[in-house]
């Protein structure tokens, strides 16, 4: 291991030419002697020479002076509830090419640059002001801290959730249009958040949990669909959800929160959203209203003919296959009845009954011309673990 009196002389030899701040003095042998602290290093490398009021010609003094960039930093957290962090920098590009240039001209290798020491030396004073950790890997915050700029960027982790709702009212809508300014990207007119309206499911979800939150986006994966007049029973319809930069990283939610159309409810933090396709089975309550009168005989031939899987065509010829496991029916008037099917998710209701490019469908089996009128879901459940 090299010793101090070795690198002295060169260390001499480069702030007779440029002069240097400590820590940037330091960090040019600092690596080289296993020593951690840059500025103690260049303290004593310069121990012998004669005090100068000369600025560091790499940083510009840069690195003794980074108390406002820390104030920026603190600034743009006052709102946020994190724990750990991690922070990069842009720097002017003067400061890189000294920093290169010294390296070079000295043959000195093996040495952070001047970036990674500021930015090391942020995060720590950053640390050590708030006890909120470093962390590199998955960290809640990150700050951008920009030199040129003056200016500070935080951005902070997603959060996952999942929960459930169920949909009391009908004639309201599963999904929201996206902000018509910005398609759903965020811009000023809707706040960030993509929406402009929260009058449906997704906008009552989103406003519940941006109420909790905080956040720009919410990004929803659906179990499965609706139809405006439907409502969704039982337990409710599961459903994950995203939320791009979210003030808060964790808080305590209801077990149940109502709104007069939607209920949300077992909405929890998880770790993240599954990625691989979720598979589920609904419970399904159809009204169908035919044509011509009912004949009980015909209704009979729904189980025989739903037992083995419907197949649907798709507009480019695509075929599919949904199976149904259970068909109950109920004569309600002579042009109306009841259907209740327990099926595979994804299934397309309206089409079903209709006939149109499902095979077979529920006008086909009855020889009656069917429409739906509205329906409902009393259950849907999840059949993929996670
Ligand atoms: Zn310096
Ligand atoms: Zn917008």
């Amino acid at each position: 291991m090299p010793s101090i009196k070795e690198v002295s002389p060169i260390a001499n030899q480069i702030i007779k030419k440029y002069f240097l701040c400590d820590s940037c003095l330091g960090r040019l042998f600092s690596k080289k002697l296993n020593l951690s602290s840059n500025m103690l290093l260049g303290k004593k490398l310069k121990q012998n020479t004669s005090p100068s009021s000369k600025k560091c010609y790499i940083c510009k003094n840069l690195l003794d002076n980074l108390a406002p960039y820390l104030k920026l930093m603190l600034e743009s957290t006052s709102k946020y509830g994190f724990s750990s962090f991690v922070v990069g920098t842009i720097l002017k590009p003067s400061i890189i090419d000294r920093d290169d240039y010294i390296r070079s001209k000295f043959r000195l290798r093996g040495i952070d640059s001047v970036k990674t020491d500021i930015t090391h030396e942020l995060s720590k004073q950053f640390a050590r002001k708030t006890k909120k950790n470093l962390e590199f890997l998955d960290p809640e915050v990150t700050f951008t801290v920009n030199f040129k700029e003056k200016t500070c960027q935080l951005r902070s982790k997603q959060i996952s959730l999942q929960g459930r709702y169920n949909k009391i009212k009908r004639g309201f809508p599963q999904k929201q249009k996206s902000c018509e300014n910005c398609l759903g990207k965020g811009c000023r007119t809707c706040d960030f958040h993509g929406l402009t309206d929260y009058d449906s499911v997704e906008g009552k979800i989103s406003k519940f949990l941006f109420s909790k939150f905080g956040g720009t986006i919410a990004k929803f994966t659906w179990i499965g669909g609706e139809d405006k007049s439907s409502l969704v029973l039982g337990s409710g319809r599961p459903f994950f959800v995203r939320i791009k930069n979210p003030i808060k990283q964790k808080d305590r939610l209801p077990k149940i929160f109502k709104t007069n159309s939607v209920i949300i409810h077992n909405c929890k933090i998880i770790p993240k959203v599954p990625k691989k396709p979720l598979t589920f089975r609904s419970i399904i309550e159809i009204k169908v209203i035919t044509e011509e009168e009912i004949q009980s005989s015909s209704l009979k031939k729904l189980k025989k003919h739903l037992a083995s899987p419907i197949v649907i065509y798709g507009n480019s010829g695509k075929r599919s296959e949904k199976k149904i496991f259970n068909v109950q029916y109920q004569k309600n008037s002579k042009n109306k009845f009841t259907l209740v099917v327990k099926a595979e998710g994804g299934f397309p209701v309206k089409r079903f009954v209709i006939g149109d490019d499902v095979v077979p469908g529920v006008s086909q089996i009855i020889d009656n011309n069917c429409k739906c009128e509205e329906f409902d879901f009393h259950e849907i459940k999840m059949t993929t673990n996670n």
